[in-house]
């Protein structure tokens, strides 16, 4: 018997742990932490041998295939050794998709994922298809494999699970956009990162579809190095294409073989410029899976807004506090403030992942009347910022009360305060999550 060792006892390794029980492999888990109680109840369910607190090398190393959790980075001690005697790892999409011969639809890019992801699966649900959504979000792809039967699935995948991907297929494969985000785990290199996206197309076949930016330069630019076998679908807000999404006059137009559809703008149920680009990368999608235009158009307009993505909490003495906890880079806070119409009490700050902020200087200036700084360490949003709001106009806070109640502070009747972090949420968070969380129970105090 095989024997697979699975290394991160979360969401995607626990998923991978019962889908190698289930195909009679000699599984064993190890996670250098602490697991939670729900997933060790599910491999006490399951049978599953595991340790946690630290690693047993002659229970790992004798391994024939190792399947690495995304959050794990191959510089890890354990990772290392492994790669050194040879063993090859593999991540959980990987390893899932060895079993599973359903239709798979797969985003990824650097934002919009979660939200494109969601998109699609609601359009595919709403066409009546048997769909299993997954990857980064909900249940774990291997789990579904291992104990659901779907004709479809809609997976949204990261750049680390792609990192281990290495004959994994899509049938639509999706970029969002490519800009600067996790250099950390990339060597500081956006090239590295950059490739990793790419790995999404790495087997594509001339009848699959890629769907991709073509108003991103970085994808463009890759895409000019690179040769691929699919049919390419680019979505664009700049010109006319043959086949992609367009916008002509105040509609997307959609136009995939031989048929064109449109869609009135006013008509998506999701607002800003940035949610055109995820509605005609869902609509194209949905195209390419043979959905109805009328389905199509029906979803875009009834779809709702994913929790902590721009999401409205509550009005308080005339000011509107918008949870935008996930723009965790430049990229997506640019997004957020671009589809602001009112005066703008910014709160920003976190885990900084090499952030350059000037490409905010000029929205800053346009929209924001006062800066609320939520992290540890601010010190390069004071430089970024403090000459263009103001030094008066620039506080420092440690917690999501503490922010609120200083953004309260400067907000009157008829401005916003936009929580859009340009940051990941470690320093004083749990994950994204958290924070909008928490920033929301603060506005509800007010
Ligand atoms: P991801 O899953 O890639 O992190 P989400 O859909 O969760 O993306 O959105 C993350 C953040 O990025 C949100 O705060 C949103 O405002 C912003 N965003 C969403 N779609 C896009 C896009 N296509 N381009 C740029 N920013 C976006």
């Amino acid at each position: 018997m095989n024997r697979m060792v699975i290394l991160g006892g979360a969401e995607s390794g626990v998923g991978a742990a019962v889908l190698a029980k289930v195909k009679g492999f000699d599984v064993f888990l190890s996670d250098n932490g602490s697991i939670k109680e729900e997933y060790i109840k599910t491999l006490r369910e399951w049978d599953i041998p595991f340790e946690q607190g630290g690693h047993t090398e002659s229970l790992i190393l004798n391994a024939d295939e190792v399947v690495k959790s995304p959050g794990i980075p191959s510089t890890a001690p354990m990772v290392r050794k492994l790669t050194e005697q040879g063993t090859h790892i593999i991540s959980e999409i990987e390893f899932a998709a060895r079993y599973d011969s359903a239709k798979k639809v797969c985003i990824t890019g650097s934002n919009g994922k979660t939200t494109t992801t969601s998109i699609i699966y609601y359009l595919l649900q709403n066409a009546g298809l048997n769909v299993g959504l997954g990857g980064n979000i909900g249940k774990s792809y291997a789990m579904q494999v291992a104990t659901e039967k779907h004709d479809y699935y809609v997976l949204e995948i990261s750049s680390f699970q792609l990192d281990n991907c290495y004959d994994f297929r899509p049938d639509i494969a999706i970029i969002t956009n490519i800009t600067p985000d996790h250099l950390d785990r990339y060597d500081y290199n956006f090239e590295n990162y950059i490739r990793a996206k790419f790995r999404i197309t790495q087997n594509l076949r001339p009848e699959d579809c890629f769907i991709f930016d073509s108003d991103d330069a970085i994808t463009i630019e890759h895409l000019n190095k690179i040769v691929l076998q699919a049919k390419m679908l680019p979505f664009t807000q700049k010109t006319e294409v043959k086949q992609g999404a367009f916008l002509r006059d105040d509609k997307i137009v959609v136009r995939y073989e031989q048929s064109e559809s449109e869609i009135y703008l006013k008509e998506l149920a999701l607002g800003g410029r940035h949610n055109i680009y995820n509605s005609m990368a869902a609509a194209l999608a949905a195209k390419a899976a043979g959905i109805d235009n009328e389905v199509i158009r029906n979803s875009l307009k009834t779809f709702k807004a994913v929790e902590h993505r721009l999401e409205p909490v509550l009005s308080v003495g005339g000011v509107l506090y918008i949870n935008d906890s996930k723009a965790t880079n430049v990229d997506a806070a640019w997004y957020a403030l671009e589809c602001q119409t009112k005066p703008v009490v910014w709160i920003v700050g976190g885990k900084d992942k090499g952030n350059d902020y000037s490409v905010l200087d000029e929205l800053v200036k346009d929209k924001v009347k006062a800066i609320v700084c939520m992290g540890v360490d601010n010190s390069k949003i004071h430089a970024a910022f403090e000459e263009i709001v103001g030094s008066d106009r620039i506080k420092d806070t440690l917690s999501a009360e503490e922010a609120v109640k200083a953004a309260a502070e400067f907000a009157e009747a008829g401005d916003v305060v936009l929580l859009s972090p340009c940051c990941a949420s470690f320093d004083l968070f749990k994950n994204y999550e958290d924070r909008g969380e928490k920033f929301k129970e603060a506005v509800r105090r007010l």
